[in-house]
């Protein structure tokens, strides 16, 4: 299996509109493991679509519990259980993310005793196990090495950038942040950067949209980074590729990909991809990468 990177869901924040893009949630495959990266509503269909057996599902990673990264973890994972999933599941996720699973399991727990009884299979409690993490080393795995690293997301303190190395390649997620001159360290020489961005055009629309307009302002601007300033930590950390993500507002019809770029090329000249739903970033080779999003 070549390694790639398959962007499920590409919108920042939690709304769904007719025909627009998903949540967030990524799949990286890498050293031949398939890992989950953040839970976004939509999660399931997405790893269908991108040809992913949900029965081997293997590693989870939440970078925080917003719930537009967390929302469709329990039922991705029973989803997997009722396909015939049998192997071991690891979700890491910050401290909080037991919690979310437990009462997940509770929540459906007239379904899982159920099928345990009816259909024989085995107990999903005992398949899943939780490994909450902080900053630093987060996992050793068969070559696969996972850091952490809290990023600047308030009002939410237990958010984390997460870096992947496997064989020489590295890939690094931003999760959500304000500009944080730290990641560029964290994200040093890595293969891709996957870094959440929000238009600066784009703000003032979808603030008078939403409806609740200052305190959503307000968020935005504290919590989130714009275009030009993912270009700034992937010109400081001196990656390969820029995949910008998470991208707020991700289905605003006057806004298009062209806009992106050119916001991100004030800071990167490097090479570029605006994330979209289902688009895949092939690792193999340093700068490789395919689709229309591709700039
Ligand atoms: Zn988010
Ligand atoms: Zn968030």
């Amino acid at each position: 299996m070549p390694d790639r990177l398959v962007l499920l869901g590409s919108k920042g924040g939690p709304a769904l509109r007719p025909g627009g893009p998903w949540p967030s949630s990524s799949l990286l495959e890498i050293g031949g493991r398939a890992i989950v990266v953040d839970c976004g509503l939509g999660v399931t269909r997405g790893l269908v679509d991108a040809g992913v057996s949900l029965k081997v599902l293997d590693l989870i990673f939440i970078t925080h519990l917003h719930s537009d990264h967390v929302l469709e973890l329990g039922p991705l994972i029973h989803t997997a259980w009722t396909a015939g999933l049998a192997t071991p599941v690891t979700v890491f996720g910050p401290p909080g993310v037991g919690h979310y699973w437990r009462r997940f399991c509770q929540a459906m727990e007239f379904d899982i005793e159920i099928r345990i009884a009816d259909e024989g299979r085995p107990d999903i409690r005992e398949l899943v196990s939780v490994d909450e993490f902080g900053q630093g080393h987060v996992a050793e795995q068969r070559g696969l090495t996972v850091t952490a690293l809290r990023v600047d997301h308030p009002p939410v303190t237990d958010c984390f950038a997460l870096r992947f190395e496997h064989g020489g390649k590295s890939v690094v997620f931003s999760a959500d942040t304000a500009f944080f001159p730290p990641l560029a360290h964290f994200a040093e020489g890595a293969d891709i950067l996957v870094h959440e961005a929000m238009l600066e055009e784009g703000i003032e629309r979808l603030v008078a949209r939403t409806g609740n307009g200052a305190r959503l302002r307000e968020h935005l601007l504290s919590s989130h980074s714009f275009a030009e300033e993912a270009g700034r930590i992937a010109r400081d950390a001196g990656i390969k590729r820029l995949v910008l993500n998470h991208l707020i507002p991700a289905d605003d019809a006057e806004i298009g990909e062209l806009d992106w770029i050119a916001a991100v090329r004030k800071t990167w000249a490097g090479d570029l991809t605006i994330a979209r739903d289902g688009l895949v970033v092939e690792l193999s080779g340093a700068n490789a990468a395919s689709g229309e999003g591709t700039a």
